[in-house]
């Protein structure tokens, strides 16, 4: 006969307990734990079981079992230590078509208590329907070992955080792979270790909602990473950085911290942008800090917007940490003011990255005469870039700067114009191109000289003094 096996929901049940003696007394115990409304009928009882009757957690009545005892009852756990009153309890129960178990006595039950291995809401129960109790003992030792008692506050945990799921946006299928994730061993390892990271830890510290962070990790030289974004490299459970932070930043984190490329290089991608949401989302609600490294600063085509959403999807606290945008760090190196009282009043970023397709993504139609146009990702296709920067109405003897690793101790600059761009060499990337007049300001002398540009560009003096006068 095989064993149909169930939890059973005793909560509010009548159940009935004859015998309370040492036998009787953890079946009453058990009873009271779900909930049950628990009866017990026996001439004497343990002192426990006599003190649960006082505190009224059961009722005890102290005097002999009688049929009608039954009456009104769900299920009766004969516990007496006479085989033959407990045999008469399972006969009588049995033609009332209620479920009886008489202890230790598997012909007299109609279910068995299985071993068990509690651990809060996650219960493991093993039968071996009466073969081998040894087996069953062993079997339970093992599990206790394999699941210890923290899986019941981990369970708790993930069931939180499965109804959190439910009660935000995330679509069904990110929201089932997300919640297999989270409960796979390696998560739970995971917050193991991040637990014995943090100082001063308590299960319960681990076990609160985690936060990502939009970091900006500036352009490449480490110096002008943000003190916020240091702290938070120190701080961070696990970091997931794009491929342009340099080595330089990421040395300053810790070498416990988990740290994973989640860039996509041009042309090879490796980690889509679906599993860099999933990774942020299923590490905050692991409950840990995450930091998403990127370089320059978030919000200049870093994809934040998308990732922003989706961490709202799923209901997860995040902040921006802004960084040094590569324009930015390139023109200060380059010595290049991207805005200037008399010759540019406007910087535009563009990017000229064309990555699913092999069109340009979209510019502004006209870009002002006085704009500084900073091109990120320009690639390697100059005659476009030029031909696009023509099209947008950018005249072709506007100086522009090819610069190559900007901060970094290798950058390099090339200086050219837009018309004669197509005839520059590649340099190492990244690299980024700054169109404008500014440019004329910067290092003028050095650069005007090594590139062989007109003899009234070698001076900024007199531009600038010209123009000066035109300003006023
Ligand atoms: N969020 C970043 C930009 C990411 S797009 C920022 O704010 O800077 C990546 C592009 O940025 C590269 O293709 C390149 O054009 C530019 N870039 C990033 N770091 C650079 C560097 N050190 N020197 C030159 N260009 C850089």
């Amino acid at each position: 006969m095989t064993l149909f096996p169930m939890f059973m929901k005793l909560e509010g049940r009548s159940c009935l307990v004859v015998g309370a003696g040492t036998v009787g007394e953890p079946k009453i115990s058990s009873l009271i734990e779900a909930g049950a409304s628990v009866r017990v009928v026996a001439l004497h009882a343990t002192a426990a079981v006599a003190e649960w009757a006082r505190s009224e957690a059961i009722t005890w009545e102290a005097r002999n079992f009688n049929s009608t005892d039954l009456n009104g009852t769900f299920l009766v756990i004969a516990a007496t230590n006479s085989r033959d009153l407990n045999a008469a309890i399972f006969r009588e129960a049995g033609q009332r078509n209620i479920l009886c178990n008489v202890v230790d006595d598997p012909q007299f039950c109609d279910f068995y208590y299985p071993a068990v291995v509690p651990r809060g809401d996650l219960q493991i129960a093993i039968s071996t329907n009466g073969q081998s109790p040894a087996l069953a003992q062993r079997i339970r030792r093992e599990l206790e070992i394999q699941f210890g008692p923290e899986y019941g506050k981990w369970l708790k945990e993930l069931g939180q955080t499965r109804q959190q799921l439910f009660a935000n946006k995330i679509e069904p299928e990110q929201r089932r792979r997300l919640l297999h994730e989270l409960a796979s061993r390696e998560a739970f390892k995971k917050l193991q270790a991040a637990e014995l990271n943090t100082e001063d830890s308590s299960l319960e510290k681990t076990f609160m909602t985690g936060k990502v962070y939009l970091v900006g990790a500036g352009p490449g030289d480490p110096e002008l990473l943000t003190l916020k974004a240091l702290r938070l490299l120190k701080s961070a459970d696990v970091v997931l950085h794009d491929d342009l932070v340099s080595p330089e930043v990421l040395a300053f984190i810790p070498s416990s911290t988990e740290v994973q490329n989640v860039g996509k290089r041009f042309g090879q991608k490796r980690i889509g942008q679906s599993e860099i949401h999933a990774l942020m989302v299923q590490n905050a609600l692991l409950g840990l800090q995450v930091v998403r490294l990127k370089s320059g600063d978030p919000l200049i085509f870093g994809r934040a917007g998308e990732e922003m959403e989706a961490l709202r999807n799923a209901g997860i606290e995040f902040e921006i940490v802004p960084g040094v945008t590569a324009a930015f760090g390139a023109a200060a190196n380059a010595k290049i003011p991207l805005t200037h009282r008399q010759v540019s009043s406007a910087v535009v970023l563009v990017t000229g990255h064309h990555a699913a397709t092999d069109e340009f993504a979209d510019w502004p139609a006209k870009i002002p005469h006085d704009a500084t146009v900073v091109v990120y990702m320009p690639g390697y296709d100059y005659r476009s870039t030029a031909q696009q920067l023509l099209r947008a109405g950018v005249p072709g003897s506007t100086p522009c700067a090819i610069v190559s690793q900007a901060t970094s101790s290798n950058e390099q600059v090339h200086v050219t114009t837009v018309e004669d761009l197509h005839t520059s060499p590649r340099l190492p990337s990244p690299t980024l191109l700054v169109v404008g007049e500014v440019l004329r300001l910067a290092e003028p002398v050095a650069l005007s000289q090594q590139f062989g540009w007109p003899s009234e560009f070698a001076s900024s003096g007199s531009t600038l003094a010209a123009s000066q006068e035109r300003a006023e």
